[in-house]
């Protein structure tokens, strides 16, 4: 028997309608921040993701999905958007359209990481990119929709962090800093962080190893460092988030280990997935586009959410909703005829109808009740006589006879979307 592949997995209904309303939700709101969708290619060449984002990262060093194409170009499999993203803005000379450029996406990223409960190789993320402008309103308001996201999809409880990580002017003299200090303390710390010391010492204050928690607090702290217009920065997005009416922690470990990240990083996490796994990141780019190759800087901001656990965290609060509105139970071939005519009569309404394939009728109602139908019509050669229906709540069981022309009127303004 063959079954799908070791990290990746079916989305069955019902969980693909708590898909189809996350991302209904998400729709709806970049359309009322005015972020357009951008569906960029699955693959890239190898070079894209080797350059935007980073030789160094565990993502491009171990987790990516890459294959010689057959004429030996190299290609991989997106392990995350942002480059995509940023490769088509500047193949279409996007920057060449005044103001800020809005662009969002939703879909499948490759990365082949250890299997782990609730990761996936092919998971999931939704994203935007605001690309054109280093103005702080631009980073608060990017993090204003996030928030809106996951409170219009009923997440409680989720926790926003950010921080600055400085730009190219500020930011070598607080490495300085923190290379002096891991001289002294890195010999004592976990070999990731001994290596990360030498190679890339920002992501030492990213390490998860618990007893190198004490030691990472002794570190010293970037926003000790901001050159001016960073602490200018830094603290307009603060002041702007406040005057949104949103609650955040700074928190200075908080950093990003690539070199084109400039100033503003933001994470979320939900207290439900415990203290390793944030539920969305995000940051400035301001070096990005050079970092691919663009001749035009093209700084930006953007976010993306891990959609397979913004997904489980709203399917653990939020009820199922029944698909199926009206199940039609035909009894004989004159009332399957009719039933044909009612069914669509319902639908032309909105409502979502299945009649029945058997003629049988306590074979029909045991379908009926498994798919979680709100009402029956049933009907028979009696009815057909008599000009009505039989319309059943099945939840009350209660039942009574409808005139056939009154169905439809029944039944008006009762679907549920
Ligand atoms: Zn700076
Ligand atoms: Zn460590």
């Amino acid at each position: 028997m063959i079954r799908a592949i070791k990290g990746t997995r079916d989305i069955l209904p019902p969980s693909s309608a708590a898909w189809n309303f996350v991302e209904e939700v998400s729709r709806d709101v970049f359309r009322r921040y005015h972020y357009q969708e951008i569906r960029t290619p699955i693959f890239e060449e190898t070079a894209l993701f080797a350059r935007g984002v980073g030789e160094e990262t565990d993502i491009v060093s171990k987790e990516m999905y890459t294959f010689a194409d057959r004429d030996e170009t190299s290609l991989t499999l997106r392990p995350e958007n942002t480059a995509g993203v940023m490769r088509a803005y500047i193949e279409h000379r996007l920057d060449q359209i005044p103001g800020v450029t809005k662009l969002y996406y939703i879909g499948p990223m490759f990365r082949r990481e250890r299997p782990q409960k609730g990761r996936y190789r092919q998971f999931f993320q939704i994203g935007a990119e605001a690309i054109g402008s280093e103005s702080p309103y631009v980073d608060a308001e990017v993090i204003e929709m996030v928030v809106e996201i996951l409170e219009r999809c009923g997440v409680a409880g989720f926790h926003l962090l950010i921080n600055s990580v400085g730009c190219p002017k500020c930011r070598p003299a607080f490495i300085g800093k923190l290379r002096e200090k891991l001289a002294e303390v890195a010999p004592g710390m976990c070999a990731d962080c001994r290596r990360r010391a030498e190679t890339n010492p920002l992501r030492v204050l990213d390490c998860k190893v618990p007893e190198d928690q004490p030691v990472i607090e002794t570190l010293p702290s970037i926003l000790d460092h901001l050159c001016a217009e960073c602490r200018t920065h830094f603290d307009t997005v603060q002041g702007s988030l406040s005057d949104r009416g949103i609650a955040y922690e700074v928190k200075p470990r908080l950093v990003r280990g690539l070199d084109y990240y400039r100033r503003t990083t933001f994470e979320i996490t939900h207290g439900a997935l415990g203290a390793q796994s944030a539920m969305m990141g995000g940051g400035r780019y301001d070096g990005l586009a050079e970092a691919i190759g663009s001749k035009v800087p093209a700084p930006g901001i953007g976010f993306s959410i891990g959609e397979d656990r913004l997904v489980m965290t709203v399917e653990e609060s939020r009820p199922a909703v029944p698909a199926l509105d009206v199940f039609v139970a035909p009894m004989g071939d004159a009332a399957a005829r009719e039933a044909a005519l009612i069914a669509r009569e319902l639908r032309a309404q909105g409502l979502s109808v299945e009649v029945s394939a058997d003629r049988k009728l306590k074979r029909s109602l045991e379908v009926a009740h498994k798919s979680g139908a709100r009402f029956a019509v049933i009907l028979g050669d009696d009815e057909i006589a008599a000009g009505t229906v039989q319309w059943k709540n099945m939840a009350s069981g209660e039942q009574i006879a409808v005139p056939r022309g009154e169905l439809a009127a029944r039944s008006k303004g009762m679907e549920h979307g």
